[in-house]
């Protein structure tokens, strides 16, 4: 995210949570701001080394609240059957990072309101705090921090709620349109032209607001921005899964295929493959069904000198569960394979027989041809 390094912190319920280093930023502007303004204002009697510390034990606390909130997402998108790879924090807070959308929109309604659901919850604990300690007759030291995050966490609950697709509260929006609709596209679309407007709406705030004088308004336009360039992004993302899952590998596959005999040597195929031809990774054929893909990097890792004795069938590689598709998978489900990091191209095998390959090429000349459209 944002070309930063991302660390894990721990792993709670299996979900590990990890924070961007963009995060430490937004954690020392608000224990500054808490510890040189708004505490030194609100306890006047307590000395600055006070402040810092509770300005830190808010910060911290500020932070645990948007996790909590981030886990109730996370929790109900599993219960639902949707994998979650991790829980990132990062400057504009935190995000659960899941392998899938939600399937139906009864799923997504559900998934996105438990995150302002839970926001909602720990500010009605802190209510109920805040009632206790009055009652106790609790001094401001402690009644400041709890009122401060009562009011945090119903603030984040107001925020997320706004019906701006990808917030959560657009995201509710979108389910109850997806269901109206049935149609996930169009509610996607009009979820997130909300959130564009929603978007404008902030930064018009944050001009007014700053024009008169609150500079503290300028989070809004930063918000704003960020709001409404994720509101176009996640309908441009949206529409190309859409379209890909409407293709089949059988229609962008390059058929026939140049194979491999299991029993050529690294000798012949140094001069005649990988020399000679356009690629860099072939299927090995033997008696006519694929036994695995050898790519260049299989010359690498053996001697120079055992090129001649090595055949293609003993340094292949044979795990071929994760590159191996039949012609009527669409293009959206082998996304994954296409990373630069992994295989980078799907043999497509149908009845056990290699009718086809798709590579990283293929699937970017397909979309870059559907945004021509
Ligand atoms: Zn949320």
């Amino acid at each position: 995210m944002f070309g930063l390094r991302s660390f894990t912190i721990g792993r709670f319920f299996g979900i590990p949570l990890e924070v961007n280093s963009s995060w430490f930023l937004v954690f020392f502007l608000v224990a500054f701001t808490l510890s040189t303004s708004y505490l030194p204002a609100a306890l006047p009697d307590q000395s600055s080394t006070m402040h810092v510390f509770i300005a830190l034990v808010m910060t911290a606390a500020f932070f645990a609240s948007i996790v909590i909130h981030e886990f109730a997402h996370s929790l109900v998108a599993r219960a639902g059957g949707l994998k979650i790879s991790r829980i990132t924090l990062f400057i504009f807070g935190g995000v659960s990072q899941m392998d899938d959308e939600p399937k139906s929109p009864g799923l997504e309604f559900l998934m996105a309101a438990a995150g302002p659901g839970m926001s909602l919850v720990l500010s009605g604990i802190g209510f109920g705090a805040l009632a206790f300690l009055r009652g106790a007759g609790a001094g401001q030291v402690l009644i400041i921090p709890v009122e401060y995050l009562t009011f945090i966490n119903l603030s984040v609950a107001i925020f997320n709620m706004l019906p701006g697709f990808p917030l959560d509260g657009g995201r509710v929006l979108r389910s109850i349109l997806w269901a109206i609709t049935h149609d996930m596209l169009k509610a996607t679309r009009w979820a997130s032209r909300m959130g564009q407007l929603l978007g404008y709406g902030l930064i018009a705030i944050a001009v007014i607001g700053v024009l008169n004088g609150s500079l503290d308004l300028i989070w809004f336009a930063v918000m704003g921005w960020f709001l409404s360039t994720l509101a176009g992004a996640a309908y441009q993302q949206q529409l190309l899964k859409v379209r890909l899952s409407e293709v089949t590998l059988a229609s962008i596959m390059s058929s026939p295929v140049v194979t491999v005999p299991s029993d050529a040597t690294l000798e012949e195929m140094a001069h005649s493959y990988f020399l000679g031809g356009r690629h860099s990774r072939y299927p090995v054929v033997a008696e006519g069904r694929v036994v695995g893909v050898i790519g260049l990097q299989a010359l690498r890792e053996v001697p120079r000198e055992q090129w001649a004795a090595t055949s293609a069938g003993d340094v292949a590689h044979t795990d071929l569960a994760s590159v191996v598709a039949t012609p009527a998978v669409t293009v959206d489900r082998i996304l994954p394979q296409l990373e630069p990091s992994g295989a980078g191209a799907v043999l497509i095998v149908d009845d056990g027989r290699l009718s086809g390959i798709v590579t990283r090429a293929d699937v970017i000349r397909l979309v870059s041809s559907l945004d021509h459209q």
